[in-house]
């Protein structure tokens, strides 16, 4: 099978997936427990926002008319309150910030441009008519749609939600990604390695980006490097909505997991990238379950999640739009790699705004993971980079 650049294996993933997307399955749950779900409805307007003409300072309310000028004060409005004051020609109505906009008054002149002696208020200036007020409903009018199924609930989300009365929201239930990692070296967490030996760590931080991509994960025992055993676990892992393996997919003769998948007449849409970590990254599908070979090193299973199977699992979960946050910053020293390979290489976008990318020892080195806030994404055709150039990075 041909090798796929990044953004072919990327188009791949998203295109087969959503291509076999399952009908959506919804739960009904407390906006207190919706954070990071996505959203099965559709969320309205229930009035205009806001619901009345609002000032947007603490000042006077005032016509626009009579300024510059001296103007009567015949009263106040305070948020929380209704406005049952009407405003005549040549008089001020004090008022603070949220309050609604007395009849009369079209503009809101800053309390810091005003001068006050007893119940007259001077005003130096002119002000434009609507000057300092939220006209009603700019925000949204009455049953407007503020939000498209298929949106996650961050925190701007749940505002909204909060804001029009969604004490109970309607989301999509979360898939269950089965994750199985691979090797005859690997041992729990709790044992205790012999030499020859490494705790599985794959397992963890898979677990943790499925949560966050909105799945859930479901954690396999680890699969030695058996075919038996291999294939009596796999099928496990197809009875979830997506199979997450880890390890098994290089060239080594002991990298049994695609003759495994083969045993459950699986086809394969990939099974080389043209990145680095991560090259031998495998996708494809079996039994109606899409699966993903991850290759065993910490950085690539990583990697490799981020930028492939992070997009299977958040169109499981129904986002309508899996996006990589690609962003671009200056490089704090020249950059050069070996053209052919798209690199995502763990960096520190520092406090100064430059990126500059770690030393690490390889895909194995964990802990210099641990000090990147982002991946360098160094392309295919530009082996040479100069110091203060944009490249693009990604966010860990
Ligand atoms: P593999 O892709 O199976 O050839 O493994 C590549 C490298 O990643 C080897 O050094 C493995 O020991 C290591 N590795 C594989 N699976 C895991 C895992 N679950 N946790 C930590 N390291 C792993
Ligand atoms: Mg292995």
């Amino acid at each position: 099978m041909a090798a796929l650049t990044f953004a072919d294996a990327r188009r791949t993933v998203i295109d087969k997936v959503r291509a076999a997307l399952p009908p959506p399955k919804t739960e009904s749950i407390r906006l207190a427990e919706a954070a990071g779900r996505i959203l099965a409805q559709p969320i309205h307007a229930d009035r205009d926002y806001p619901p009345q003409p609002r000032s947007m300072r603490d000042g006077f309310a005032v016509r626009a008319a009579d300024l510059p000028g001296t103007l009567e004060l015949i009263g106040e409005v305070r948020a929380g309150q209704p406005a049952n004051l009407t405003l005549a020609p040549g008089q001020a109505i004090e008022i603070m910030t949220g309050a609604t906009i007395p009849p009369g008054a079209d503009s809101v002149v800053m309390i810091e441009h005003t001068t006050a002696e007893g119940a007259l208020i001077t005003i130096g200036r002119a002000l434009e008519r609507g000057a300092n007020i939220n006209p009603q409903g700019c925000d949204a009018a009455a049953g407007a749609v503020l939000l498209q199924p298929g949106h996650r609930i961050g925190y701007p989300e749940q505002a909204l939600l909060a804001s029009v009365g969604a004490a109970c929201v309607t989301v999509y239930l979360r898939p269950r990604v089965a994750i199985l990692a691979t090797g005859d070296e690997l041992v729990e967490i709790d044992s205790h390695p012999s030499p020859h030996q490494i705790r599985n760590s794959n397992s963890w931080s898979l677990a943790h980006q499925v949560l966050r991509a909105g799945g859930e994960a479901i954690v396999l025992p680890i699969a030695p490097d058996r075919m038996d055993a291999t294939i009596d676990l796999i099928h496990d892992g197809l009875q979830a909505d997506l199979l997450l393996l880890s390890g098994g997919v290089s060239a080594g003769k002991y990298d049994l997991v695609e003759n495994a998948l083969r045993h459950f007449a699986a086809q394969f849409y990939f099974d080389r990238v043209l990145i680095q970590p991560g090259q031998p990254c495998v996708f494809g599908e079996a039994g109606g379950t899409f699966f993903f070979g991850l290759p065993g090193n910490p950085a690539s299973t990583m990697v490799c999640f981020e930028v492939f199977a992070r997009a299977a699992v958040e169109l499981l979960a129904g986002v309508a739009e899996p996006m990589l946050n690609f962003t671009l910053a200056p490089l704090a020293a020249p950059f050069h790699h070996k053209a052919g390979l798209t690199r995502f290489l763990p960096a520190r976008l520092l406090p100064g705004g430059t990126v500059a990318p770690l030393r690490w020892s390889g895909s194995g080195d964990i802990a210099s993971i641990t000090r990147a806030n982002c991946y360098l994404v160094a392309a295919p055709d530009r082996p040479e980079y100069a110091a203060a150039e944009l490249i693009q990075i990604l966010p860990l």
